[in-house]
């Protein structure tokens, strides 16, 4: 089969003709239809984050159809349209027994430890896959597997309750689909905080009250909304320490922050007027479960998260197409998303 694989860092992805993996009697084989390009992957050609040991296939937002089922699998038949859930846990440590699968002992991860979706085939296990819906295209199906699926997570480690307020601090890939998340989750109002006039615009088209904070401090401006009080829930998804600040300065009294965007630099607050004094809850938030995806993906079959919107291109399983794609993520930080379409 072909696959575009990761041969050494710093390169170009190589496209290399390998054989169709193998499965075991737990695994299916999936025969890709989409598989998003994320920032994450640009991180491995560029060397910034581990990845290997290779050549390595990368590729973890993935939807296909069951190709081939392995002799003890019951739950998956051939045939099925499905996604992949990119952690692979061993489902036995003390991790996994709690939940807590994504800090799996043993835990690895499609596109980065193991082969992924940049390639006509990948193998995972049965338990790794979820029925894709026919009503969601495979182009969407594959990014709810990534950035939908992060977002569902941190409002779930947000406890937002309905009626509650809710800001998103960046409006990428994970921030518009935590608006739409956040209303389907029952919030009375969402104020989308960004700089680019674009995103906004789209932000305030899924119904959210668009902030600029290029001319208001935003900080300041959802006070002035909330009568004084706050937000009940902040997320911070740009991985900046100065957003970061202003997602805990923005709580009312039981506030909770969740952080998901990614920054090795320290985050100062007032600890006794935005902590102590509100009693507020700042949390981190780490990739997703596998037991939220069903519900994810049912809401985007019912229409409360609508990504048509966000794929922007699809390209062929080509490895010029795919460096450029990700020439692009790299420079101009766009959020244009390409999905490879084998
Ligand atoms: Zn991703
Ligand atoms: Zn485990």
């Amino acid at each position: 089969m072909k696959a575009v694989r990761l041969v050494e860092v710093h390169h170009p992805l190589q496209l290399q003709e390998i054989p169709i993996p193998t499965i075991g009697d737990n695994d299916v084989l999936v025969r890709v239809r989409a598989t998003g390009i994320c920032h994450t992957d640009v991180h491995y050609r560029e060397g910034s984050s581990p990845v290997g040991p290779l050549p390595k296939t990368p590729g973890h937002e993935v939807a296909g159809i069951v190709e081939q089922v392995g002799k003890q699998v019951t739950t998956v038949t051939m045939g099925e349209r499905v996604c992949i859930h990119y952690v692979l846990s061993c489902g036995t440590c003390s991790y996994c027994i709690k939940g807590q699968e994504q800090f799996c002992a043993q835990g690895s991860m499609v596109g980065r430890y193991a082969d992924g979706g940049y390639a006509q085939y990948v193998s995972v296990p049965a338990s790794n896959v979820v029925h894709l819906p026919d009503e969601i295209p495979f182009e969407q199906g594959a990014i709810l597997m990534c950035s939908s699926a992060t977002a569902f997570h941190a409002l779930r480690k947000a406890k937002l309750a309905g009626g509650e307020t809710v800001a998103i601090f960046g409006i990428g890939g994970l921030g518009i689909s935590a608006v739409q998340l956040a209303y389907a989750f029952g919030a009375l109002d969402v104020y989308a905080v960004d700089i680019n006039a674009d995103k906004l615009q789209l932000a305030a088209n899924y119904g959210a009250i668009p902030l600029n904070a290029s001319t208001n401090d935003p900080v300041a401006e959802i006070r002035k909304r909330t009568q004084g009080q706050g937000v009940d829930v902040a997320l911070e998804m740009i991985g900046l320490p100065l957003t970061m600040k202003q997602a805990v300065q923005s709580l009312a009294v039981m506030g909770r922050a969740v952080i998901t965007g990614i920054s090795n630099r320290p985050l100062e607050i007032d600890t006794y007027a935005d902590l102590l004094g509100r009693e507020a809850i700042v949390t981190g938030t780490s990739d997703h479960l596998l037991l939220e995806l069903p519900p994810l993906l049912e809401l985007a079959r019912r229409g409360k998260l609508d990504l048509s919107e966000v794929v922007t291109r699809t390209i062929p399983l080509d490895a010029d197409a795919i460096n450029q794609a990700m020439d692009n993520l790299a420079q101009f930080h766009s959020d244009i998303r390409t999905v490879i379409v084998p």
